[in-house]
């Protein structure tokens, strides 16, 4: 397959799609924000100063270079979507729809994950196009994300918009949240081990430390959305996230 690249205002996504389960080839556009309050207009983390995770957010950030056009670009996107929101919607809807026709030009099924590097409710009051949220206007398409807004588990999400709830000890109130939010609905819980080893360590065992539940390796796709339910999505840390020590990468 070649190496092509989808780009959008709001979206991106490359054309290096890994065959899942059987003849389905998803490609996944990604939309990457400025995390947490960094667009200063507004926060689209609301949990991430409880996650204890703002800060690593805001480095890894740093380290694109905080002039970078890059990160500019993010900031201008985050605060055209603070300035007006039905603007907003409509440019992503635009884009959603300009990938759709990509991804069947080139033989591939849509997937798109919009919080990259934000955790906005995108069910809760963001219609568009006459619709009451991005996942009805676009029913083909599979939408994923991870949140660490544990009480999105608990509503009763479009059949197309899957979230796998991510853990992190950083805070121990925000920990058993989120297990018990994971226990109560049934909900996959996402955990960063700070090695492969230990990752894999988990994995092998039947039961993981994690409410009984299997450690399955999270790292072979990132389609989420083709997890089964009621486990545990063992990652391990890359790069610089390895020295995390704000808990949010475990071991
Ligand atoms: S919630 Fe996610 S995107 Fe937001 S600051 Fe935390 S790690 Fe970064």
């Amino acid at each position: 397959m070649s190496n092509k690249i989808f780009k959008s205002k709001t979206i991106l996504a490359g054309l290096n799609a890994k065959t899942v389960k059987g003849d389905d080839v998803y490609v996944t556009a990604i939309m990457y924000l400025a995390p947490a309050a960094q667009s200063l207009m507004g926060n689209v983390c609301p949990m991430a100063v409880m996650a204890g995770c703002e800060m690593g957010c805001l480095s890894k950030a740093g380290r694109a270079g905080i002039f970078s056009s890059i990160v500019n670009s993010r900031i201008a996107k985050t605060q055209r979507y603070f300035a007006d929101r039905a603007a907003f919607m409509a440019e992503l809807h635009r884009d959603i729809a300009a990938f759709v026709r990509w991804c069947a030009k080139h033989g591939v099924k849509p997937a798109v994950r919009l919080n990259g590097t934000s955790d906005i409710q995108w069910e809760v009051a963001h219609p568009v196009a006459g619709f009451k949220s991005i996942f009805e206007a676009f029913p083909e398409v599979q939408f994923y994300d991870y949140t660490k807004v544990y009480k999105r588990a608990y509503r009763s999400l479009p059949a197309n918009y899957s979230l796998t709830l991510s853990y992190s000890e950083a805070n121990p109130a925000y920990a058993d949240a989120v297990l018990t939010a994971a226990r109560e609905t049934g909900s996959n819980i996402a955990v960063v081990y700070r090695t492969k080893a230990l990752r894999n360590a988990e994995v092998t065992k039947s039961t993981g430390r994690f409410v009984h539940r299997e450690v399955i390796d999270g790292d072979e796709t990132d389609m989420r959305f083709l997890d089964p339910r009621r486990v545990v999505i063992g990652l391990y840390a890359k790069g610089p996230a390895k020295r995390d020590t704000s808990g949010f990468v475990v071991g």
